[in-house]
C-alpha cells in the first residue's frame, strides 16, 4: 500500500464545456438561446397538432428541438458544476441564476411543442407513430401524450415557467445555500456538513455523541427558515397538483417514473414487512459494540477501532481493477474519468456535501462530484458515482430524450458498481475484524438505500398529507412524524433519541425532488437480483447488462427489466431482493 495520504484529491477540468466563468463563448451561448427558441417557435408553431402533420415534419422538428435543448443544457450544467464546488462565490450563484432565467425565457417559446404533441388528433397520432423515421422518438412521443392530459394552456404554462425561478426553484436554491454554508461546532472547530457526518463513523462514542449534538444545534438554529421553505414547497406542490389534476402527492412522480402506483406500493409493502431484518442486524451490532442500548449516533459506529484510510490513487486502482474483472470494456469506460479529470473529490468549505454524477447530454461526457474523506466506504462512493458515469456513457448512443435513465433505473449501474468493488476492497484489508467491519458497513449502506429510503418515502407521504389536511405546520409537527416513521424501521433494536427528530431538516431530496427516494430502494433491490444472476451466469451476463444500460430511457422500467427476465409487478421479485439482504446479515452473524 502506498502512503496513507488523502490530500492531492482531484479537481475538475471543465474546459470541455467552457474555458472558465469568463469564457466569451459562455456568454455568446446564453445570448443565442432565446433567439433560437423564437426561430423554432416561428417555424413549427401551429403545424404539429394539425391533422395533416407528416412523420417527416415531426421528425425534423424533434431533431431541431433536440439541438435547442442541448444548447440550453450545456451552460446550465456548467453553472451547476461550478456552483456545487463553491456555493459561497457570488459570481457562481449569479451565473447559476442567469442560466436558469435565460433557460426559462427560452422555454416559454418551446412550451407549445409538447402541448401540440398532446393535441394531435388520435387518428393522426396513430397514423404517424408507426413510421420508421420516428422509431427513436416513439417512446418520448407516447409518454408526452400521457403527460399532455396534465398540462395547462400555453399561456398558463408560460406564466408558471417564467415565475418558477422566484417560486419553488428559488426556495430550492435557498435550501442548498443555507445547507452548504452551515457549520457545525465540534470542540473548538467549525466543521462543514461532510466533515461532521464523517464523525458518525468514528469509533469513539463520545465523538459521535458530540457530532450528533452539533448537527442538532445547527439544524435547530436554522429550523425556522428551513421549515418555512418546506411548508412553502409543500403548499406549492399542492397547488400545482390541483391545477394539473394529480389525485395524490406522489402521482406526478409515478407518472414521470413511468411506473404504476401499484408497483411502488408493492415495493413499499414488501420492504416494510422486512423491517425485521434491520432490527435483527442492529441486535447483532449492539452485541458487537458491547453496548446495552443503541441510539441514533450508534447507527454507523464502526465495529473496529481503527479504519484504514485509502489514498485516492489506490481507490482508483481498486475500482478500475474490479470493473476490469467484470469486463475490460467497463474499466476502459471508467479510465478517462481519472486521466481526463472528470472527477472533483476535493474537500473544502462552501462545497456542497454528498456526491453525484452529472450526465449532461449524449454528446458530452459526464462529471463526477464527491467529497473523498478516505475510509473504505468512500471507495464505494467513488464506485457508485462512476457506475452512474458508465450508465451515461453507454446511454450516450441514445438521443437526448432517451438519454437520462428514468429514476427507478437511475441507481442500477451505480449500485452494481459498488457490488463489483466490494469483494476487491475486502481483499485489500488485512485483518478479519476489518473485513467484518466492511461487511457491516455494506449491510448498513444497503439498509440506508432500501429500508431508510422507504421510511423517508413514508415520511414524505405523511408530511405532504399533513400539510394538505391541516395547513401550515410548525417544525415540531414534522419532527414528530419523522421520529415515528424512522423508528418503525428499527423496532426495539435501536432507540432514536430526541435530537434525531430534527434531522429531516438536512435531507435534500425532500426539498429538491419530492418522492425521489423510493427509486433508491427500487434500484438496490433490482441490482441485488441482477448481481445474483451475474454470479450464477458469469460472462454471458455482461452484454445483456450493457444492453440494459445502453437503453437509457428508451422504454419504461417494466419493459427494460422484463428484458432481463424479471417481473417487477410480482411481490416475489422484491422479496427475493430482501432475502439476499437477509443472507448478508446471516453471513455477518457467522463472521462475528
Ligand atoms: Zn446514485
Amino acid at each position: 500500500m502506498s502512503t496513507k495520504d488523502t490530500s492531492n484529491l482531484p479537481t475538475w477540468d471543465l474546459s470541455d464545456l467552457y474555458a472558465g466563468i469568463d469564457d466569451p463563448k459562455l456568454e455568446a451561448d446564453l445570448d443565442g438561446l432565446v433567439d433560437q427558441a423564437v426561430a423554432f417557435e416561428k417555424k413549427y408553431k401551429g403545424r404539429i397538432s394539425r391533422e395533416d402533420v407528416t412523420a417527416e415534419l415531426l421528425c425534423t422538428a424533434l431533431e431541431d428541438y433536440e439541438v435547442l435543448l442541448k444548447a440550453q443544457y450545456k451552460p446550465g450544467a456548467f453553472a451547476n458544476l461550478l456552483f456545487s464546488t463553491d456555493t459561497i462565490d457570488s459570481q457562481r450563484g449569479a451565473l447559476l441564476q442567469r442560466t436558469r432565467e435565460v433557460g426559462s425565457a427560452a422555454s416559454t417559446h418551446l412550451i407549445f411543442f409538447d402541448l401540440e404533441i398532446g393535441e394531435m388528433p388520435q387518428e393522426t397520432f396513430d397514423r404517424v407513430i408507426g413510421d420508421p423515421q420516428l422509431v427513436p422518438y416513439r417512446h418520448y412521443l407516447e409518454h408526452e401524450r400521457v403527460l399532455a392530459s396534465h398540462r395547462l394552456s400555453e399561456i398558463e404554462e408560460k406564466i408558471l415557467e417564467e415565475t418558477a425561478n422566484t417560486r419553488g426553484r428559488a426556495f430550492g436554491r435557498l435550501f442548498t445555500e443555507i445547507s452548504s454554508r452551515q457549520t457545525f461546532r465540534v470542540d473548538d472547530k467549525e466543521l462543514t456538513q461532510s466533515e461532521l457526518l464523517a464523525l458518525f463513523y468514528d469509533p469513539k462514542r463520545e465523538t459521535r455523541k458530540t457530532a450528533s449534538a452539533a448537527l442538532t444545534n445547527t439544524l435547530k438554529q436554522d429550523a425556522h427558515v428551513l421549515n418555512f421553505i418546506l411548508n412553502t414547497l409543500f403548499h406549492e406542490k399542492q397547488i400545482m397538483d390541483g391545477l394539473r389534476n394529480f389525485p395524490s402527492p406522489e402521482a406526478d412522480r409515478h407518472l414521470d417514473n413511468e411506473i404504476d402506483e401499484i408497483v411502488v406500493n408493492t415495493v413499499v409493502d414488501v420492504c416494510v414487512s422486512n423491517y425485521g431484518i434491520v432490527a435483527d442486524y442492529y441486535h447483532l451490532k449492539r452485541r458487537l459494540l458491547g453496548l446495552d442500548e443503541l441510539t441514533h449516533y450508534d447507527r454507523y459506529a464502526p465495529i473496529t477501532g481503527e479504519q484504514t484510510k485509502i489514498p485516492f490513487d489506490e481507490a482508483q486502482e481498486i475500482v478500475l481493477d474490479s470493473f476490469g474483472q467484470f469486463s475490460t470494456q467497463l474499466a476502459e469506460m471508467a479510465e478517462p474519468f481519472f486521466s481526463k479529470r472528470w472527477i472533483d473529490a476535493e474537500l473544502k468549505a462552501g462545497k456542497q456535501s454528498g456526491a453525484y454524477c452529472a450526465g449532461i447530454t449524449p454528446d458530452l461526457h459526464p462529471y463526477v462530484f464527491m467529497n473523498y474523506v478516505g475510509e473504505p466506504r468512500y471507495v464505494m462512493t467513488l464506485a457508485h458515482e462512476l457506475g452512474h458515469g458508465i450508465h451515461d456513457v453507454l446511454a450516450g448512443k441514445q438521443n437526448l430524450f432517451n438519454y437520462h435513465p428514468v429514476l427507478p433505473l437511475a441507481e442500477t449501474a451505480s449500485t452494481f458498481g459498488e457490488m463489483l468493488v466490494f469483494d476487491k476492497l475486502q481483499a485489500t484489508l488485512s485483518s478479519s475484524q476489518e473485513r467484518l467491519a466492511l461487511l457491516c458497513g455494506k449491510i448498513e449502506d444497503t439498509f440506508a438505500t432500501v429500508f431508510r429510503q422507504i421510511a423517508m418515502y413514508r415520511f414524505e407521504q405523511r408530511a405532504h398529507r399533513l400539510r394538505r389536511e391541516k395547513g401550515e405546520q410548525p417544525a415540531e409537527a414534522y419532527c414528530e412524524l419523522w421520529q415515528n416513521t424512522m423508528q418503525e424501521m428499527f423496532g426495539d433494536s435501536l432507540i432514536l433519541g430526541d435530537e434525531h427528530k430534527w434531522w429531516w431538516l438536512y435531507i435534500p431530496h425532500i426539498i429538491r425532488t419530492p418522492f425521489y427516494v423510493y427509486a433508491y430502494a427500487f434500484g438496490e433491490l433490482l441490482v441485488l437480483s441482477l448481481y445474483a444472476q451475474y454470479q450464477q451466469e458469469g460472462p454471458s451476463f455482461v452484454p445483456r447488462y450493457f444492453d440494459l444500460l445502453s437503453a437509457g430511457s428508451s422504454a419504461s422500467p417494466a419493459e427494460l427489466v422484463a428484458n432481463m427476465g424479471f417481473d417487477i409487478t410480482s411481490p416475489d421479485f422484491w422479496q427475493a431482493g430482501c432475502d439476499l439482504i437477509r443472507q448478508e446479515v446471516e453471513e455477518a452473524k457467522k463472521l462475528a
